[in-house]
């Protein structure tokens, strides 16, 4: 029989010191050349150990060949300059420098293959690999090639599913897209980014997720929190054209969150990834408070289809934190179990 409640992660981790300086987003390396390859291999065994310490049911790479979920996928196709950065603002938010497509991009060798590859070596467990959704790729990027979003998201999806379908041939069980774009582009997101998506997961037979948060706990997103207001509805502009896409699965940020839960209502019949673990406070939630999250999501979400889950990605947090958040899920999401068994 299949477990109820699966628990996983929403991605990253946070990397060992010897690897990357801690607690930074985009941390460089503090290694290089073939060192850095098997530091990268050898991270990656430890993250899952941790992972499976914890009690995770899906385990992950937990990105730790990555120095950023978008970025590093882009930076292995071609048609993107690096050298010539422009200044853009990420979803309305935040100014960063980015790379600049100059040409038609093409993704000339698989990007997470070899890895992929590997963490099925060393488990078998289900496995989960995270890629950047098309949408949030292009507001990642200044585009001087296409002039168009959309059509830039679109050749952004067929690169995404080459990659897609070779990791499912690798053996992962679950391919996830993170789309925190989804929560600020609305118009967008029903006009092309769902359709985008569903290129991107075209003749997939393994199962989907589209992960739709607010975002790592870093300063731009927690201070952009600040200006939603009580209640934040961003998710039901979006949910009706995802409960009637092909996606499998959507995770979303719940716990700590002014996500009023019952907009779940809105993808009734789809599996959520219920985020139980804040990822902005170094606070571990107690199993009784991650159990009481899933508790409430059970009301608008099927028992078979409930996957208990962190916010988002815990790489800026410290190792020791975010070991003790995997416990606290992997506690929370027992107790309910139980329940769920009398
Ligand atoms: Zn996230």
């Amino acid at each position: 029989m299949k477990k109820l409640l699966p628990t996983s992660t929403a991605g990253s981790l946070p990397k060992p010191a010897w690897l990357a300086q801690p607690e930074t987003l985009w941390s460089p390396w503090n290694l290089s050349g073939e060192v850095l390859s098997e530091g990268k291999l050898d991270a990656l065994r430890v993250s899952l150990h941790d992972q499976q310490l914890a009690g995770i049911d899906i385990v992950s790479d937990g990105e730790q060949s990555r120095q950023h979920f978008v970025t590093t996928f882009i930076e292995h196709l071609s048609g993107v300059d690096f050298e010539n950065r422009k200044t853009v603002k990420i979803r309305d938010r935040y100014d960063a420098s980015v790379p600049v497509v100059v040409d038609a991009v093409a993704r000339p060798k698989p990007v997470f293959l070899e890895h992929a590859k590997f963490l099925r070596q060393q488990t078998n467990q289900p496995i989960k690999w995270a890629l950047p959704g098309p949408m949030t790729m292009v507001d990642t990027l200044y585009d001087d090639h296409y002039k168009s979003r959309e059509k830039l998201a679109w050749e952004f999806a067929k690169l995404l599913n080459q990659e897609a379908k070779e990791l499912e041939a690798a053996g992962v069980d679950i391919i996830q897209f993170d789309e925190p774009a989804f929560n600020v582009f609305f118009d967008e997101v029903n006009d092309w980014g769902i359709a985008a998506l569903e290129r991107a997961i075209e003749g997939l037979n393994c199962e989907t997720v589209v992960h739709i948060c607010y975002g790592y706990g870093i300063k731009a997103n927690t201070d952009w929190k600040q200006t939603l207001g009580s209640e934040w509805r961003q998710y039901e502009e979006i949910f009706p054209k995802l409960q009637a896409s092909n996606i499998d699965v959507i995770s979303l940020e719940c716990h700590n969150s002014r996500v009023p839960m019952e907009l779940l209502e809105l993808v009734r019949g789809k599996k959520v990834m219920v985020g139980a673990i804040d990822v902005a406070t170094n606070v571990i939630e107690t199993p009784a408070e991650v159990a009481d999250t899933l508790r409430k999501a059970l009301q608008y979400v099927d028992a078979d289809k409930l996957y208990p889950c962190t916010n988002c990605g815990m790489a800026p947090l410290p190792r020791e934190v975010a070991n003790a958040k995997l416990h606290a899920l992997s506690a929370g999401a027992a107790i309910v179990r139980s329940e769920l068994m009398q």
